[in-house]
């Protein structure tokens, strides 16, 4: 595989276009910060679970295999997220992958994160591999998640928050489930959205909320204010939360962005 398109963010973070051997591409993100870098790996070539924020859910073509998810770690970094293109628990080849990142790459499974929108069935292959497990939850009742992310129809709120309660019981000491909430405007973003994850939710989770980096007119990231009483809503029940700052957004490198339509730009 090869690199055949690299764009450099205003805030540093540099999107890579992989071109694989059978001719599909897919994308990582180098991001750096401050002392460290972090890079952020592909599973897949598209995706088949349609989120309808996601640029990548589109299309699905196939899993990539360890060697092309390892391929893509190709500069020195401090830690590796599986947040790219792919819903890394539908390639069962993901467990092999995390090992040699480990083995091969020198990186710690405390620096590795592993993203998924919530393939319940399939999130205790994790556990052994002790990497941290990051769970796309996007909204706090089951009509809205059935609507933004076609899985919550196969695994419903009610299954998720098991098992994000059994996960919560099962990883090592200070270890934290990391949530992750993509607001989007008058869809997920109220006060009443937001108080009911003191219901759902493992208190000692930690929150990660991201202001919707939008793909079309039909979603749009709410305001800041609205962002900041979401936040702040959360920490009153006792989370730890931030709002990730988005990062590569001018180069369409930020969550949700990545499409291997980036070929053509
Ligand atoms: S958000 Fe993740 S799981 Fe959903 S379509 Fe995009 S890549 Fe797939």
């Amino acid at each position: 595989m090869r690199i055949i398109n690299q764009l450099t963010s205003s805030d540093g973070a540099v999107k890579r276009v992989h071109e694989l051997s059978d001719g599909n591409t897919v994308e990582s993100v180098v991001i750096p910060h401050k002392t460290k870098t972090n890079i952020c790996v592909s599973s897949q070539v598209g995706c088949r679970r349609g989120c309808v924020f996601c640029a990548t859910g589109k299309r699905f073509v196939r899993n990539l295999t360890p060697d092309e998810i390892l391929g893509q770690i190709d500069v020195p970094v401090d830690s590796v997220v599986f947040m790219g293109m792919g819903e890394p628990l539908d390639n069962p080849d993901i467990i092999e992958a995390v090992e040699r990142v480990k083995k091969e790459k020198g990186i710690p499974s405390r620096k590795i994160a592993v993203s998924t929108c919530g393939i319940i069935d399939k999130m205790d292959l994790l556990l052994p591999t002790k990497v941290n497990i990051s769970i796309s939850l996007n909204a706090t009742d089951d009509n809205t998640r059935s609507r933004l992310m076609p899985i919550n129809h196969k695994f419903n709120l009610t299954a998720l928050k098991e098992k994000m309660f059994e996960l919560d019981s099962k990883i090592p000491g200070r270890r934290r489930l990391l949530i992750e909430y993509v607001l989007i405007k008058g869809v997920n973003d109220s006060l009443s959205d937001a108080e009911r994850f003191s219901e759902l939710v493992p208190k000692k989770s930690l929150i990660n909320l991201i202001p919707l980096n939008s793909i079309s007119e039909d979603y749009e990231a709410p305001d800041k204010p609205a962002v900041e009483a979401f936040k702040a809503e959360l920490m009153k029940q006792g989370f730890a939360c931030f709002v990730r700052e988005p990062r590569g957004k001018d180069v369409r490198a930020a969550c949700g962005m990545l499409s291997s339509a980036s070929r053509m730009e």
